[in-house]
């Protein structure tokens, strides 16, 4: 019993070892290369000398003083930072820093509140994701996420939420239908939504600039995100921007949302923002939101032990570093536009891969069994995992979503390679996937 007690839930994984530039070494020596970095972290790859020394330099100077009584300079160089490079409209936002994804989307839902009850609006309490979508482990975040298979076993401990369809252009598009036609009568389905519940009732839409981990990656079609701003305009009602997975460089510029032309009220960040050096996620609230706070209650109540680490905070700082004075963000448009062109040649013709689709450096393919009616394979057959396993043997690491394992959706590959990934190292995971998906789909 003790023995079992003492092994790791991963025990039967290979042992990880070491890391260097887009490669992981397992404990025998055999080489990874990380096509998605983790699942979209490891953005500057496994061993950047500036992070590393940033995150010693700080652990040798002090690691740890409470939050409520200090502050630390790599915070506030951080804060000044992001919200200096924030989407345009977002003004004197503030920042607050956490330990995860999910914990910044339950920071993010709070504060969405508070600034409604702050207001005296306190009826506003509705939350309108959409589905599918993840954002988060954490009874909160999940109670937004939607996603069949990941609530079902804890339905009864989650808050109410509404879902409106996630813009999933493969297979919700019509033929005959614009893209601008399609994204407009996507986000209308907001307002009906809002409409439907009251507006005086609702407090916030939480939607991923660019999607991850549910559907792939699925940028929005054009004009999308201006009609959700607008709507929540009008209504009173706040946008929450999930950028955890697509923010910081991922799709070519810091935010995701920038691309959109519209800014959010309150953003969530984490992977690309410690890069995988330490643990570290944000939550950004803009000018209206702090503005409401400070002239009401003044406090923000919200808090964990380690928010604001320097460690986790300093080795951030380095990595934004890194990605201005590395020049990083042209390099993902320019990799990417290679990375696009050559699953475009290699698998767009593919007998079972119905669509390909992404932005930057984070993109996907959806595996089909059948590409003219785009029926996916059955979900027993674990296409996305046989995917992943052929690329592990062959020496290569993707990340496989499979839909909401409800049989509604194909399986996913998703591609999240380093920024700094050589015009080598992309075509040979273009090689390895098409490879690995030939293995699984045969
Ligand atoms: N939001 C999105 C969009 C995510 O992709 C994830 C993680 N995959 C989360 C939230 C939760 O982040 P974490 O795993 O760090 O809690």
């Amino acid at each position: 019993m003790s023995h079992v007690l003492r092994r790791s839930l991963t025990a039967s994984q290979p042992s990880i070892v070491g890391g260097e530039g887009a490669y992981l070494i397992d404990e025998h020596g055999k080489r990874y290369l990380d096509a998605c970095g983790g699942a979209a972290v490891s953005s500057l790859g496994h061993d950047n000398a500036a992070v590393r020394k940033a995150i010693c330099d700080q652990v040798n100077t002090l690691a740890f003083a409470h939050t409520g009584l200090f502050t630390n300079k790599w915070a506030e160089e951080l804060s000044d930072y992001l919200v200096a490079h924030a989407p345009e409209g977002t003004g004197e936002g503030r920042v607050m820093y956490l330990g995860s994804g999910s914990e910044a989307m339950e920071a993010a839902l709070k504060l969405a509140r508070q600034y409604h009850v702050e207001r005296g609006e306190t009826d506003r309490a509705h939350i309108i994701a959409r589905a599918p979508s993840y954002h988060g482990n954490t009874l909160g975040a999940l109670a937004v996420s939607g996603h069949a298979g990941r609530r079902a076993t804890f339905a009864p401990l989650l808050i109410e939420t509404h879902h409106i369809d996630a813009t999933y252009n493969y297979r919700l598009q019509h033929t005959d239908e614009s893209e601008a036609a399609f994204g407009l009568r996507m986000a209308n389905q907001l307002e009906a939504k809002i409409l439907a519940l009251g507006a005086e009732n609702v407090c916030a839409f939480v939607a991923e600039p660019v999607v991850g981990a549910s559907l792939g990656t699925q940028p929005a079609p054009a004009g999308y995100f201006k009609r959700i701003r607008e709507i929540c305009d009008t209504y009173g009602v706040l946008y929450i921007a999930d950028e955890v997975m697509c923010g910081m460089g991922r799709t070519g510029s810091l935010f995701a949302l920038e691309q959109e032309g519209i800014c959010a009220d309150i953003t969530t960040m984490a992977k690309g923002l410690g890069a995988g050096y330490q643990p570290i996620a944000a939550v950004m609230a803009n000018q209206k939101i702090c503005d409401a706070i400070v002239a009401g209650s003044g406090k923000l109540w919200n808090g964990h032990t380690y928010m604001s680490h320097a460690v986790a905070t300093a080795g951030a700082m380095a990595v934004m570093h890194e990605i201005d004075g590395r020049n990083l963000l042209e390099a993902v448009r320019a990799r990417g536009a290679q990375l696009e062109a050559a699953l475009h040649e290699r698998l767009g013709q593919h007998a079972h891969v119905g669509d390909i689709r992404g932005r930057g450096l984070f993109w996907t393919a959806e595996i089909v069994e059948n590409r003219a009616t785009k029926a996916p394979f059955a979900v027993s057959r674990n296409i996305a995992g046989r995917v992943q396993a052929a690329a592990m043997q062959a020496g290569m690491i993707c990340y496989p979503a499979q839909g909401c394992a409800d049989g509604t959706a194909g399986d996913h590959i998703l591609l999240a390679p380093c920024f700094t990934s050589t015009a080598g190292e992309i075509d040979i995971i273009v090689e390895t996937l098409a490879a690995a998906i030939d293995t699984a789909t045969t």
